[in-house]
């Protein structure tokens, strides 16, 4: 086969949403597995709702996802030489023809078909006339009017369409801008396209453009039609279903790859494997695996995907994509990775969600003060637990060195001292150190906070005992 080449052509007119990033993908993974290119080409033919900050936007988008491009970006703004040329070769060749119907004109043929119980189309009225360009023109299409068109469609199958339900539609408009089904095939001939992978919404665009392309003497390239993504109530995914901008979930601590895995698990599988790291995708991505049913948009499975992702990942890996999250709460300003830090994320990593959730649960560690949460001091930080505190203290003052071993004979000896088990004196020594009752082992944060902070946090604690007032001292 030749070199397989696809494209990813989005309309400039909002951010990258979830939908549209997953077609990106298709398109993307099916030509890093085919060793082919991937083509990027912005839409932006209606002007009036193209902007640059879309653009902006849809790149800041990709970029983040990693998703690459071998071609372009094109703009079809800047192509409307080319397309005039395919259009004054299609008049010339009596493949398109000048239309002066009015609006009006129009509005009447429709309401004449359907008052006959057919489907609205445009009469033909000047498909013979042989008009030359006068004014304001549209150009229509010469549209086979019998037989049928038919995609043969990858993911849905055959997909058959009557070729007289179809019209002689516009492909330039009045106003001297041409439509998107001529722009898309012009586009697709031009850049060498030879793999269509788009939204089902599209479906009915397809056997206008299949006429275009044999009008233009073209080869077919291969259609492929994916369901479209579903909220969990199974109705067409949208903002109510927390479907949103791509780089919203940036925002929200989410990695590139994570998203990634869950994007192209919406509709494709390999088996029933649910993580997958980015080569894995790019070698087992093929066509035949996309499903005809359509995904469905689930929250907490994507949650769930990005915890494994960042259970995977290094400190190293995850470092600069923790370090605005860690900004942004005041919490560490380093450029570098530092090997304190290191060694906190390694630890934290396992344990968190998401990145804002491991920036959180960093504060114990770059925090002078703990904020100790009320119900693990109501519970923790009573009385009782003065003498484990104490001892635990004395213990670490005097020990050689923090190592995880030593930490736990010195826990040891406490617990032989006080003739308490461990849970009594590690839980309010945790409390002391983070403020919470949940964290990584106690050994690992003594380790890691070392010594002086952690006797001062324990006495601290100790000092929160004794300030307590007397009725809530009652063991
Ligand atoms: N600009 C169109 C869109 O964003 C592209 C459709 C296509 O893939 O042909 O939906």
């Amino acid at each position: 086969m030749n070199t397989v080449i696809t494209r990813f052509p989005p309309s400039p007119t909002g951010h990258l949403h979830v939908g549209g990033a997953r077609t990106a993908l298709f398109n993307w993974l099916y030509a890093r597995h085919m060793h082919g290119r991937f083509v990027l080409r912005i839409e932006d033919t209606d002007t009036a709702r193209s902007t640059d900050e879309s653009v902006q936007a849809i790149f800041d988008a990709l970029n983040w996802l990693g998703i690459d491009w071998d071609d372009g970006p094109y703009y079809q703004s800047r192509r409307l030489d080319i397309y005039r040329e395919y259009l004054d070769k299609m008049i010339a060749a009596d493949k398109a023809y000048y239309c002066t119907c009015s609006p009006e004109q129009i509005d009447e043929m429709r309401k004449k078909a359907m008052a006959a119980g057919e489907k609205p189309k445009y009469d033909g009225t000047c498909r013979n006339k042989g008009l030359s360009v006068t004014g304001h023109a549209a150009v229509r299409f010469k549209a086979p009017q019998s037989g049928t068109t038919v995609i043969n469609d990858v993911i849905k199958g055959e997909i058959s369409f009557q070729n007289d339900e179809l019209d002689d539609f516009i492909i330039w408009r009045s106003d001297g801008m041409p439509t998107y089904n001529f722009v898309v095939v012009v586009d697709d001939i031009t850049m060498g396209i030879n793999t269509v992978i788009r939204g089902d919404d599209h479906v009915n665009n397809t056997p206008k453009q299949i006429q275009l392309y044999h009008a233009l003497g073209a080869d077919l390239p291969v259609f492929g039609h994916v369901p479209m993504v579903l909220g969990q109530d199974r109705t067409r995914l949208s903002k109510r279903h927390g479907a949103m901008a791509v780089t919203a979930y940036r925002e929200m601590g989410y990695l590139p790859e994570a998203l990634v895995n869950f994007l192209v698990r919406l509709g494709w599988s390999h088996g029933d494997q649910e993580f997958f790291t980015r080569k894995e995708l790019i070698e087992y991505f093929t066509l035949e695996n996309i499903g005809k049913s359509p995904g469905v948009f689930n929250q907490e499975k994507l949650l769930a995907l990005n915890a494994e992702h960042i259970r995977n990942s290094t400190p190293q890996h995850l470092f600069p994509q923790l370090r605005p999250f860690l900004k942004a709460r005041g919490l560490n300003g380093d450029d570098t990775l530092t090997p304190e830090t290191e060694k906190l994320i390694e630890i934290l990593s396992p344990r968190s969600k998401t990145l804002e959730e491991l920036a959180e649960n960093t504060r114990f560690f770059y925090e002078d003060t703990i904020q100790y949460e009320a119900k693990a001091a109501r519970k923790f930080l009573k009385p009782v637990a003065l003498e484990p505190l104490e001892l635990v203290c004395r213990q670490l003052e005097s020990l050689p060195d923090f190592e995880e071993k030593t930490l736990e004979d010195a826990f040891r000896a406490v617990m032989e001292t006080s003739g308490l088990k461990l849970g009594k004196i590690a839980q309010p020594v945790r409390v002391a150190l983070t403020g919470k009752t949940v964290s990584p082992g106690i050994f690992e944060v003594i380790a890691l906070i070392g010594r002086s902070k952690t006797i001062n946090r324990i006495q601290a604690a100790v000092d929160f005992i004794k300030r307590q007032p007397e009725k809530d001292t009652v063991r």
